[in-house]
């Protein structure tokens, strides 16, 4: 079968709700993938920052491998071997006192939702079922009903209603807008320290700092999703800690599993993660001996490879680099480590045709928004291999 097979059968069967690249990809390897018909692509999305260890690690697939062999889900009505050693690992690593494990990023928003909202009623003694978070325009946070019923993209939630309600949407950015929003019955703000799927979006600097101390005048927690900012992608184990700020509470996933498999986590200290009861939330599959054991590889690759300092020292050379390209297309290049975004002016005819064409050359890259097209290539990439992707996407940038 070629590739026009794969795609007909996939369209006939599979719900229409993604718009991918036709591009079938078959096997991967550290930064490269390669499709159904032979041909090798650099991956600059990484399953958007999910892949920051590479594809198929070795020592990633080793671990899932032995631990599949022994046991794989044992529900959290037992407890296993693996999980203890999971938290401890990652407690060392984040400078958090406590997590709680889920599968996919949104069922971590979820989780660390009910968490501020359980914090706001039991420590902050909001009245019940009136507390407030405040979140930021052009958010991405997943796709569950609640999470949709804070975001401000029309198509995101046009025609998925009734909502959610306890969400105040303020624009990104903005710390004054905070400031005017907050209630006796604020328990939160949630924000992405850099919106990816907003389009690589950096908030002015300042503003994380500012939004910290607007929390501790308030009493009111700050979450930080670092679903896709953190464990490395921007040059920092978190995107938060480029402004020296340690939200009250973090929630990661993507990364955390190298790819292999979906794990999620909230992260927090004792007084906040204390707070759940035997009960109040779970997961079948979260926490699960095989997820905890890919999760642990995962973040020692990141440490032993030294892959969040590559992302600095490599992500700064890719940006320099992108900005001297003399493209009349291109409005602003701007990223933190490997997390970055080349922004198109408004006639360029919009970012997905440049990426089409970075595919016909060997690059998968993908647009976010209509004018940003986002590079951020597996942290394991090397300065050398930067270097071929250069020439190509100058030439394709300098198109008509
Ligand atoms: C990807 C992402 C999510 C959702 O994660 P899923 O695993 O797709 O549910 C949430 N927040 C941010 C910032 C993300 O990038």
């Amino acid at each position: 079968m070629d590739s026009k097979q794969y795609i007909a059968l996939e369209e006939k069967y599979g719900a229409h709700n993604y718009h991918p690249l036709d591009v079938v990809i078959e096997r991967g390897e550290g930064v490269w993938v390669y499709d159904v018909d032979g041909n090798k692509y650099l991956d600059c999305l990484s399953a958007y920052s999910a892949l920051n260890q590479g594809h198929v690690h070795p020592r990633i697939l080793n671990a899932l491998v032995e631990q599949a062999k022994k046991v794989t889900l044992t529900s959290r009505a037992f407890r296993n071997e693996q999980l203890p050693f999971f938290y401890k690992e990652l407690s060392e690593l984040t400078g958090y006192e406590m997590s709680i494990p889920m599968n996919s990023g949104a069922e971590a928003v979820e989780t660390a939702i009910k968490l501020v909202r359980k914090w706001a009623y039991q420590v902050k003694k909001v009245p019940y079922h009136q507390a407030e978070i405040i979140v930021a325009e052009g958010n991405f946070h997943g796709r569950t009903i609640s999470i949709i019923s804070f975001s401000t993209e029309e198509y995101y939630k046009k025609e998925f209603g009734p909502f959610t309600p306890g969400f105040i949407t303020v624009p990104y950015g903005d710390a004054q807008a905070i400031a005017d929003a907050i209630t006796p019955n604020t328990a939160a703000i949630m924000l992405e320290p850099i919106q990816g799927e907003g389009g690589v979006l950096i908030p002015p600097s300042g503003y994380l700092q500012e939004v910290e101390k607007l929390c501790k005048e308030n009493n009111i927690l700050f979450v930080a999703d670092e679903i896709q900012t953190g464990l490395g992608r921007t040059g920092k184990l978190f995107a938060a800690h480029h402004d020296n700020v340690r939200p009250d509470i973090v929630i990661i996933g993507k990364a955390l599993s190298g790819g292999f498999y979906p794990v999620s986590a909230v992260l927090a200290d004792e007084p906040i993660m204390g707070l759940f009861q035997p009960g109040e939330h779970g997961s079948t599959f979260g926490g699960n001996p095989l997820g905890a054991a890919v999760a642990r590889a995962a973040l020692s690759v990141l440490v032993e490879e030294d892959l969040i300092k590559k992302a600095e020292t490599l992500g700064n050379y890719f940006v320099e680099k992108l900005k001297e390209i003399p493209s009349k297309h291109v409005k602003e290049v701007r990223g933190k480590g490997l997390l970055i975004g080349v922004e198109l002016n408004p006639e360029a005819g919009g970012a997905r045709r440049f990426c089409e064409v970075l595919k016909e050359n060997g690059i998968l890259a993908k647009e976010t928004h209509d004018n940003v097209i986002r590079f951020a290539p597996p942290l394991v990439i090397t300065q050398e291999t930067i270097d071929w992707a250069l020439p190509i996407i100058r030439e394709t940038l300098l198109m008509n």
